[in-house]
């Protein structure tokens, strides 16, 4: 039985921070009132409810009536992209890019089918989009531009800063206006986040990423967006979200929210170490591998390796084997086939595609997790690389 454990996930998800489910405990059984009741039950989690948005709103620099809690990060992009698009007579043009997470992908696709029209932005070999493209992308018709902040495979930070400003330029003199909407699943709790430095009307975050739970999510909405909502019910969240709030999880995010935002350098700080020693070890230990995306241009806790010659789902396994968790990219992308999108974006030829893994770190991760991979993994590459028929030992 293997003893040893690491997990080196972090950006499929999180473990849950102690403090925050010490936050949350009260709400399941002491503090458990209907936030839309007006007895003192209601009022009870009514002011949890407000308390949490505050302290979201205050951290991203935006209004309380700005934040709305949805149940995921799905949830948000979707909201975000089929609101905006339905407040339109016309089906209009939606810009966003080949390596968005699936979240904005398939419902970009979905429009699609239903005629609307969407334009897909290259990257480059960093898996970064040029501003140049998106400026040359935009039509008389387009209503949405969505971007994301930095990419859950690779890494790779977007130029979104850049992309606001452009837009508020150009929509002072537009007819239309055209929405910007980030997906900042990845970069919540690791970056500041700003809203107005980054001059975006929609942001989506989800709290399973930064050690709140999972099921959770918020969606930063500029005062004054024409938005509607996808789900009709009762009045919460000002109906854009409607169904009765999910308190406990509400708190979380917000506490979860708060601590990383008050230790954002030292984080970074950390697994930036973590990251750049498995980077380098491997290097050392481990010849005919590519390391996916640039590290100065990504966040820091992401590490893509192409291991040459083998399968990564095989590496997964084995790797698991000793307790290490990793991921070949996207949870969501496991079953479909064909590889990684992001990737083929990237134009990584497709043999290297097929052997990459993603290795996240997260703030529990320690030098001795590194060790360990540094140890387990030379080993693990060679034996499959001996077992692969493409792979010729010189
Ligand atoms: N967007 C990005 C960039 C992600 O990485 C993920 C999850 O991996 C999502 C959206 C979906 O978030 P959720 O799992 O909360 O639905």
């Amino acid at each position: 039985m293997q003893e040893k454990k690491v997990y080196l996930d972090n950006s499929a998800t999180t473990i849950v921070n102690a403090e925050v489910i010490k936050e949350m405990e009260p709400y399941f059984s002491d503090i458990y009132g209907n936030a839309a009741s007006i007895h003192s039950f209601g009022r009870q989690t009514k002011k949890a409810l407000n308390n949490s948005r505050e302290k979201i709103a205050s951290l991203l620099n935006a209004n309380i009536d700005e934040i709305f809690f949805t149940g995921c990060g799905t949830e948000s992009d979707n909201i975000a992209i089929f609101g905006i698009v339905n407040t339109q007579d016309t089906k209009g043009h939606v810009i966003t890019t080949k390596i968005e997470h699936h979240a904005v992908l398939y419902p970009c696709q979905h429009l699609e089918k239903n005629g609307y029209s969407v334009t897909y932005l290259d990257v480059d070999k960093d898996g970064v989009i040029s501003l140049n493209d998106l400026k040359q992308a935009i039509r008389e018709d387009t209503v949405l531009v969505s971007v994301m902040h930095a990419n859950n495979e690779v890494g790779a930070i977007q130029p979104i800063e850049e992309i606001g400003t452009y837009l508020q330029t150009i929509n002072a003199n537009r007819k239309n206006k055209i929405y910007f909407h980030t997906d900042a699943v990845q970069t919540a709790g690791k970056v500041c986040l700003n809203v107005k430095t980054l001059k975006v009307d929609l942001l989506t975050m989800s709290g399973h990423k930064f050690y709140a739970p999972k099921g959770i999510g918020v969606l930063y909405v500029r005062k004054g967006t024409k938005i509607e909502p996808i789900t009709f019910g009762g009045s919460q969240e000002n109906a854009l979200r409607p169904g009765t709030e999910n308190i406990p999880y509400v708190v979380g995010i917000a506490k979860a929210f708060d601590i990383a935002n008050a230790n954002l350098e030292e984080n970074d700080k950390h697994v930036l170490f973590l990251r750049e020693q498995l980077k380098e070890g491997i290097i050392k230990k481990i010849p005919e591998i590519i390391v996916n995306g640039s590290g100065n241009r990504a966040i820091s806790n992401i590490l893509n390796v192409s291991f040459k010659y083998i399968e990564g789902e095989a590496l997964l396994v084995m790797l698991d084997m000793y307790g290490i968790a990793a991921s070949t990219g996207s949870a969501c992308a496991i079953g479909f086939g064909g590889g990684s999108h992001v990737l083929q974006a990237m134009r990584v030829d497709p043999v290297s595609a097929q052997g990459a893994i993603r290795f996240s770190f997260g703030h529990y991760n320690t030098q001795d997790d590194v060790d360990y991979v540094l140890e387990q993994l030379p080993k693990t590459v060679e034996k499959l690389r001996l077992m692969s028929p493409v792979y010729k030992k010189f």
